[in-house]
């Protein structure tokens, strides 16, 4: 165990990255489409909601499986050295997914038919479709316009599956796709999905360590499908990478979903289980769908049962499509479901008891009722790294303190008052909104030095990040944020921030009043901005205007303000009151409004000031006896270098030193 932890720390932490709120729980771990120049699809090809496998079992026992009527299987032909270069890789966004996807956990096998519309992102023309799903799933079919096409299937190495390879069909085009233009695909392909920790073997991690974060597969009692970065269960296309590259594994998968975000996803899934054994829950992206379950009562115990479900989300948040099939006990708790194996049962208690503790805190700044509910799914094994994804935790339900539960419960019960039932935010109302309640829920509990020592644990990590100055590179703007440093940390901030400018309740009111189906229609992805969210904060009855926030900390990377008192003048003026003339400096690209604290043994006043970025601003604030300390910012709003500044003033109220301020982490 102590071999777990040790590695847990270096390797499972990244992969578990969207959730390192639990790592200090004892978790052992770790614009529509430009008109399409190509036929898009023939009528036959639209999308439909039949069953479209058949299946034989010849004499042998092996079986066969054909999809469409009367399509003979092909597959293409496999090259050594793949077709498609990065360009088209990096090319090509996937607008909609219409997916009918048939398992057979005995086996652990999928079958999978996708209607793709793929558009050209690009500038130039794409001569080849790139199209990549998971190493141990093969090409059959690739159809246009009811027609088969040629394509090459290559192997690539790349750690965005957990068996570190990927096969990538590529589609040569007899008219290439132009810039902006779209392209109906009508796929099939299959194989099976079990465990693998291949790509994390090969860097060296012990095998069951490796096997307690890569827990994807297919299986009868638990089915758990990630998706892009962990296993590529439906097609997608990305660039190569491999762990041990810096964080490109990493900023890979925010890539993914910031190209995925605004995709029409829909999926029907049928499920072939073995008798008596049926799936209790299922989730899809993260929401809970419901189960139609046939099970012939009068046929013996070689008949399997079947399953259905779907989901129809009209636009992708940011999020990697997932898949979750379940035999579980089902509890429910406040606003939450919670699915556990047998093992587990004992701890359900403790996690209820947490959300119902929560629950009323979250409803005060979040509105009464969530928009949807929680769902937490038991991981088959207690050491199996945690997971999240839209309002769905998935963990190993085990035995915590309250404290820790209720931690884990102010965060992820943010989520299922985020998403809906069928959308998510994109990533810095999700994520970030979620950590942002975690660290007032801190404040509330422990006091707001705590909370604020919880901020200053990420900042630095925040300030390395951040680009020095605008032009040195484009940084990441919050709305299109790929790495968590921005759209958990830095998102964190910014809420805090318009804590402080719009007060908590214009903060609040917007919180209710947003919903992620209308931030959607206003546009996701790459081009998504934060106009929405300013207009709910603005309707609030704010009456200041926040333009300027915005443009310097959301819809551009400015990266972080960099303060300093440059000068402190105090005057004694009538009576025992003294005015006190604090000039500061901001040698950053970003502007912020900081509270400045002028202070003596009896008395403390406190103003707020903006200080423009590569600016200068002065505040005089008066004092009744004579000041001692002068403070500026108080941790909320980061900094390149500290976040609090204090110059002590000497016993003639005189600025004491010429030196720069006493600094104070
Ligand atoms: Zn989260």
């Amino acid at each position: 165990m102590g071999k777990h932890k040790a590695w847990s720390s270096r390797i499972a932490l990244p992969l578990s990255i969207a959730v390192s709120f639990l790592a200090s729980f004892p978790a052992p771990s770790q614009t529509p489409a430009a008109p399409s120049s190509t036929p898009t699809s023939a009528p036959d090809q639209q999308p439909h909601g039949q069953v479209i496998f058949s299946r034989s079992t010849d004499d042998s026992g092996q079986t066969t499986t054909t999809a469409g009527p009367a399509a003979p299987k092909t597959s293409g032909q496999t090259v050594s050295t793949p077709v498609a270069t990065d360009a088209e890789r990096e090319a090509l966004t996937f607008t909609a997914f219409d997916m009918d996807v048939h398992l057979r956990p005995v086996a652990q096998q999928i079958d999978v038919r996708a209607l793709l519309t793929v558009r050209n992102d690009g500038h130039t023309p794409l001569a080849h479709i790139p199209l990549q799903i998971s190493s141990s799933l093969d090409w059959e079919t690739i159809r246009l316009a009811g027609h088969d096409l040629v394509f090459t299937v290559a192997t690539l190495n790349s750690d965005v599956d957990h068996t570190g390879q990927l096969h990538e069909a590529a589609i040569a085009l007899a008219t290439p796709l132009a810039p902006g233009a779209t392209l109906q695909l009508d796929v099939t392909y299959s194989g099976s999905i079990p465990q693998s920790a291949q790509r994390l073997i090969t860097i060296g991690t012990p095998g069951d360590a490796a096997l307690h974060t890569d827990w994807d597969s297919i299986a009868v009692d638990f089915t758990g499908l990630r998706g892009f970065g962990n296993v590529v269960w439906y097609p997608a296309s990305s660039v190569p990478v491999i762990l041990g590259d810096g964080a490109r594994v990493f900023d890979e998968m925010g890539e993914h979903k910031l190209r995925m975000a605004g995709a029409h996803f829909r999926l029907h899934l049928t499920d072939e289980f073995p008798h008596g054994q049926a799936p209790t829950v299922a989730l899809i992206n993260g929401h809970l769908v419901p189960l139609a379950l046939t099970e012939p009562s009068t046929a013996g115990p070689e008949v399997a049962g079947i399953a259905t479900s779907s989901l129809d989300e009209p636009a992708l948040g940011f999020e990697a499509p997932s898949l979750f099939l379940a035999v579980r006990t089902a509890h429910q708790a406040t606003n939450t479901a919670l699915y556990t194996i047998p093992e587990d049962d004992f701890a359900v208690e403790g996690w209820a008891s947490a959300a119902s503790f929560v629950t009323p805190f979250l409803q005060s700044w979040l509105g009464q009722t969530p928009r949807s509910q929680l769902t937490i799914l038991d991981l088959p094994d207690p050491d199996d790294a945690p997971f999240e994804t839209g309002p769905l935790l998935v963990t190993a339900i085990h035995q915590g303190t309250p404290d820790e539960l209720d931690g884990v419960f102010a965060h992820a019960l943010t989520h299922a008052w985020m998403c809906t039932s069928t959308s998510s935010p994109p990533a810095w109302l999700g994520e970030g909104v979620a950590h942002f309640m975690g660290t007032l829920w801190i404040e509330k509990q422990q006091g707001r030095k705590k909370a604020f020592e919880s901020l200053e644990s990420g900042r630095s990590a925040l300030a390395l990040g951040e680009p020095a100055s605008p032009g040195e590179s484009p940084g990441q703007p919050l709305a299109q944020a790929i790495s968590p440093v921005y759209y958990r940390t830095k998102a964190t901030y910014v809420f805090w921030m318009l804590r402080d400018l719009a007060g908590d309740a214009a903060l609040s009111a917007a919180l209710r009043a947003y919903s992620p189906a209308e931030d959607a229609a206003q546009g996701l992805g790459p081009a998504a901005g934060s106009d929405y969210f300013e207009k709910l904060i603005e309707q609030a009855g704010l009456r200041r205007d926040l333009t300027w926030f915005f443009s310097d900390w959301v819809d551009a990377d400015k990266g972080l303000p960099d303060i300093a008192i440059d000068s402190v003048f105090p005057s004694h003026t009538e009576g025992d009151n003294w005015l006190v003339a604090v000039n500061l400096s901001n040698s950053g690209y970003a502007a912020a409004e900081i509270p400045v604290t002028v202070s003596n043994a009896d008395a403390s006043v406190t103003q707020r000031v903006i200080v423009p970025a590569r600016g200068k601003a002065t505040q005089r604030i008066l004092i009744e006896g004579q000041p001692t300390r002068v403070q500026a910012n108080d941790g909320t709003v980061p900094e390149t270098d500290a976040s609090i500044h204090i110059r002590n003033l000497d016993g003639a109220g005189i600025d004491s030193s010429s030196q720069p301020a006493a600094v104070q982490q």
